[in-house]
């Protein structure tokens, strides 16, 4: 709310659901909070009626039979507010049009002003764990851990890269998972030069990597690594590309601690990159924050001038992308502590392994 008021409101609307769910514990959809004066009320729709006032704990639910976003927006109206802030990252354009015809017409000119935009204030305050959402990513974490050792005897040159998916997903739900993190990446042989290569129906390769790249949901907090395996004998070019991308995820999640600017975290894995003349190859940034959203802040890239803090979950995975040939990425889960950065995916070896 102090963030919203250096923005000139007396009021703020919050609808994106993580930061619903961050700030009242409900997990519905259609879940509006309002903040004002220093009182907060969720609201929602009769569907969820029961499920909010188990989940919100003390906060004030409030039920009705429209969109939460314009409930909200009468109720703020009732208490005075004269300037909401809303998140602009967030809020479609029918969205605010919805919110907008919730105002009362006799306000007149007043309607034009009243809300205004502002970015992710309740997303930055997600960016610091707490101690019970670090015992809960903690969990996801190993358990992503352990699916990764699980899957270790499935992983054979007569597999697709879907029935590995598939396994791992099964296995995640057994485990405890609520679901995925997002779609699973399993790349094998030249396609594990695709960042994002979502499992297809290839068959692994007799020789070369396979990238897995997949997290779990535990609690509605989401677990992220990656890991590249190589089938059969390894060229020299392939162990140095792995030993680069290893050194480079070394070097960074070294660098991560409290003080520390995302920009020198990412410069860290860039460096060894481009000194073994791979950093070309290296595509994307080397991180980001991880939390109710598989991708949150803070973003690991270059020149990025944010401090990581105590409490902070992001990841460190830098990859080499040689067109035409392979690819390589390492991806671990680092949590920012007083001192340094605590390696949450440590239980998985991360060494060059054949199979
Ligand atoms: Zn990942
Ligand atoms: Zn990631």
């Amino acid at each position: 709310m102090d963030a919203a008021k250096a923005s000139g409101a007396d009021a703020l609307l919050v609808t994106h659901g993580p930061d619903v769910r961050w700030l009242s514990g409900f997990t519905g959809s259609n879940g509006a909070v309002a903040l004002i004066g220093g009182r907060a009320v969720l609201f929602t729709d009769g569907r969820y009626s029961e499920q909010a006032r188990a989940e919100s704990g003390d906060l004030r639910v409030v039920i009705g039979k429209k969109f939460a976003a314009g409930l909200a927006v009468e109720w703020l109206i009732e208490r005075g507010a004269t300037k909401c802030g809303f998140d602009a990252r967030q809020t479609t354009v029918a969205g605010l049009e919805t919110m907008r015809k919730a105002l009362p017409k006799s306000m007149g000119a007043a309607r034009r002003g009243f809300f205004t935009a502002t970015e992710g204030l309740t997303a930055r305050l997600r960016e610091i764990k707490d101690v019970d959402e670090i015992r809960t990513m903690r969990k996801a974490a190993t358990l992503g851990c352990e699916l990764f050792a699980g899957l270790q005897g499935q992983i054979q040159a007569d597999a697709t890269e879907m029935d590995l998916a598939l396994e791992l997903e099964l296995q995640a739900r057994r485990g405890g998972a609520e679901g995925m993190s997002f779609e699973t990446i399993v790349a094998s042989g030249k396609r594990s030069t695709l960042p994002h290569g979502k499992a297809s129906f290839q068959t692994l390769p007799k020789r070369g990597f396979v990238t897995f790249d997949f997290g779990v949901v535990v609690d509605g907090y989401c677990s992220d690594m990656t890991r590249t395996v190589h089938m059969g004998r390894g060229s020299p070019r392939e162990h140095a590309v792995y030993d680069a991308v290893l050194e480079a995820q070394r070097a960074a999640v070294a660098a991560v601690a409290p003080g520390v600017t995302c920009g020198q975290v990412d410069e860290a894995a860039r460096a060894v990159l481009q000194r073994a003349k791979l950093g070309k190859w290296f595509s994307h940034s080397t991180g980001h924050g991880v939390g109710l959203e598989i991708h949150e802040g803070p973003r690991l890239a270059a020149k990025v001038e944010q401090v990581l803090e105590p409490g902070m979950v992001i990841t460190v995975e830098p990859g080499v992308y040689l067109p035409g040939e392979f690819g390589v990425r390492i991806e671990d889960m680092v949590l920012v502590t007083d001192v340094g950065g605590e390696v949450l995916t440590a239980a998985s070896p991360k060494s060059w392994t054949e199979i």
